[in-house]
C-alpha cells in the first residue's frame, strides 16, 4: 500500500493549492480528485463566469460607444462562439494547473475517495480503485448548489449555476431565483447579452451581505438596465410547461420565463464514509479551529467545506495556512502560522457595475466600534471615469473614529474588483487616516476616488461640494 505523509482530498483551489505548497515545503503529499483539478472555481465557477462577464461587458460597451464617436455597425453576439471562448479559457487554466502538478511531480490520484478508516498509526484512504495510507488528511471537498423543498433542478428548464454554463442557445427570458452574488452575476451577464431577466429575492435587498448603500445602488443600476427585481418575495412553486416555466410567487402573482436559474445558496459536499471516527459539523459544514483542524487533530478541513466566506481565495489562503502548520509540525520549520481574519478578506461581485468590498459595512462598524466616520466619492466626479465614459457608482470608506483605522471599504463602479486590493492592504496593515494622508494616487486614475473618499471622511475632498 502506498504511504504519504498528507492526503489532500479534493483538487479545487483549496486542495490544489495545498498540494503545491506542501510539495514546496518538501512534505510527501498526495491529492485525490474525482473530476478535474481546479474544482468548481476553475471548471464551473469563478473562471467560466468571468469569461462570460468579459464578453457581456464588451458587447455592452460596444453598444454604448456611439456617443464617443466610435461606430461599430451590425454588433451581435454569437452565443455558441462565446461559450467556446469560455471553454477555451477554462481548458487553458485547468491544463496549466495540471502542468504545474506534472512538472513538480506532485502525486495526483484521479479517483473518488469513498471511505477513510482511522487506524492506530494513521488513516487508510479507500478510493473506488485502491487503498492508500497517510498520517494527516486535508479535506477540501467543496460545495454544491442547494435545492429546497419542491424547488429542484432538472438541468433543462430549472438550472443550477453549473447547468447554465452549458446552454447551447440564449433563452428569450430568464428568471433568477436568489439575488445573491452568483444569481446577480448571471442576471447581469444574460441581461447584457440581450435576455429578458428577472430576479426574485426573498430578502429586502440584493447581495444583502454588502453595505446597504452598495446593494441599493446595484439594485437601482440593474433596474435601469431593465432587469425586473422582486425583493421580499418567495417562489412557492415551479410549474413546468413544454416551452416555459411558471413561477408561483408568495405575493400571489405568477411569472413566466423560458429558463429558471436557481441560485439560493450552496451546501457542503462530503460524501465520504468515515470509519472509526466522526467529524463535528454545523449545518453540514465541518467545524474547524483557527488552524483549520477538525475535532480530530490530524484531520484538517479547508475551503467551502468549512462554510467560512465561501470564496476561492479563502480556500487557497486556508490551504497555505494548513501547509504552514504542517511544516512546523512535521519538520519543525517556520515561525508559526499566520492567522486569517475572515472579515478582512475581499469580496468581489462581477455584475455590471461590479462591486469590491473588504472589512465591515457601515452597520457592522457602528455595532462594533460605536462612533465611526464615513467618506464617499462618486465616480461621476473622477476624471478617468468621465474620460472612459463609465461613471456609475462610488467609493465608500468606513473609519473608526477613536483610532482613525480604516475598518471597511466598499466600491461599486468601474474596476471596483481590481481597486479593492488597496482597501485590503490598508486594512490588513492597520493603516489609519493620518498615515494615509501622505499617500499619493496617480492622476488620472480611478484610484483617485479612493483618495477623495478618504479625504471626504474629514469633509476635505477637493472635487466634491
Ligand atoms: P471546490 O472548488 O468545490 O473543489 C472541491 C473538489 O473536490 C472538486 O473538484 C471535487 O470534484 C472534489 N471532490 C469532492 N469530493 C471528492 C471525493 N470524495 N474524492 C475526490 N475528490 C472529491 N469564488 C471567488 O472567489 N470568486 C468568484 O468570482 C467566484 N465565482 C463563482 C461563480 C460560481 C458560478 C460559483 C458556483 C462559485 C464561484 N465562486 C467564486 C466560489 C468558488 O468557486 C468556491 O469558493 C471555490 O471553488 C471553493 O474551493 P474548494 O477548494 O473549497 O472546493
Amino acid at each position: 500500500m502506498k504511504k504519504f505523509e498528507v492526503a489532500v482530498i479534493g483538487g479545487g483551489p483549496g486542495g490544489y493549492t495545498a498540494g503545491i505548497r506542501l510539495q514546496q515545503y518538501g512534505i510527501n503529499a498526495v491529492v485525490f480528485e474525482k473530476a478535474r483539478l481546479g474544482g468548481v472555481c476553475l471548471n464551473w465557477g469563478c473562471i467560466p463566469t468571468k469569461a462570460l462577464v468579459k464578453i457581456a461587458d464588451l458587447y455592452q460597451e460596444v453598444k454604448d460607444r456611439e456617443q464617443s464617436g466610435v461606430f461599430i455597425s451590425d454588433t451581435k453576439v454569437d452565443f455558441q462562439a462565446t461559450m467556446n471562448y469560455k471553454d477555451e479559457v477554462v481548458e487553458k487554466l485547468v491544463s496549466g494547473i495540471e502542468y504545474l502538478y506534472k512538472r513538480r511531480e506532485i502525486p495526483l490520484i484521479e479517483e473518488e475517495v469513498i471511505e477513510i478508516k482511522s487506524e492506530s498509526d494513521g488513516y487508510i484512504i479507500i478510493t473506488s480503485e485502491s487503498e492508500y495510507k497517510c498520517d494527516y488528511i486535508i479535506l477540501a471537498t467543496g460545495s454544491k448548489p442547494k435545492e429546497i423543498g419542491n424547488l429542484k433542478f432538472d438541468g433543462q428548464q430549472v438550472l443550477s449555476s453549473r447547468d447554465i454554463l452549458s446552454l447551447s442557445e440564449l433563452p428569450e427570458s430568464l428568471a433568477v431565483i436568489g439575488g445573491g452574488v452568483i444569481g446577480c452575476e448571471f442576471a447581469s451577464i444574460y441581461q447584457q447579452l440581450g435576455v429578458k431577466v428577472s430576479i426574485i429575492e426573498f430578502l429586502p435587498n440584493l447581495v444583502s451581505m454588502e453595505d446597504n448603500e452598495i446593494s441599493k445602488r446595484l439594485q437601482i443600476m440593474m433596474k435601469k438596465r431593465k432587469i425586473k427585481i422582486y425583493t421580499k418575495t418567495n417562489v412557492n412553486e415551479i410549474e413546468k410547461q413544454d416551452d416555459k416555466v411558471i413561477l408561483h410567487l408568495s405575493t400571489g402573482k405568477t411569472m413566466e420565463a423560458e429558463k429558471v436559474l436557481m441560485s439560493i445558496g450552496r451546501e457542503p459536499v462530503c460524501e465520504i464514509k468515515f470509519n472509526g471516527f466522526e467529524l463535528i459539523k454545523d449545518r453540514g459544514f465541518v467545524t474547524v479551529d483557527p488552524e483549520l483542524r477538525t475535532n480530530n487533530r490530524r484531520i484538517f478541513a479547508i475551503g467551502d467545506l468549512t462554510g467560512k466566506l465561501m470564496l476561492a481565495h479563502t480556500a487557497s489562503k486556508q490551504a497555505m495556512l494548513v501547509a504552514e502548520v504542517l511544516n512546523r509540525e512535521l519538520r519543525g520549520e517556520g515561525e508559526g502560522a499566520f492567522s486569517i481574519n475572515y472579515s478582512d478578506i475581499p469580496r468581489c461581485t462581477f455584475t455590471s457595475p461590479c462591486i469590491g468590498s473588504v472589512g465591515l459595512t457601515e452597520y457592522q462598524a457602528k455595532e462594533k466600534y460605536g462612533e465611526i466616520e464615513t467618506g464617499k466619492f462618486m465616480f461621476s466626479a473622477n476624471g478617468k471615469a468621465i474620460a472612459s465614459g463609465n461613471t456609475e457608482g462610488f467609493v465608500k470608506v468606513i473609519i473608526e473614529k477613536k483610532t482613525g483605522l480604516i475598518r471597511g471599504m466598499h466600491i461599486i463602479g468601474p474596476e471596483a474588483v481590481e481597486m479593492i486590493a488597496q482597501g485590503s492592504i490598508m486594512i490588513n496593515l492597520s493603516a489609519d487616516i493620518n498615515k494615509l494622508k501622505s499617500l499619493v494616487f496617480a492622476h488620472p486614475t480611478l484610484s483617485e476616488a479612493i483618495g477623495e473618499a478618504l479625504e471626504d471622511s474629514e469633509n476635505l475632498a477637493i472635487h466634491k461640494m
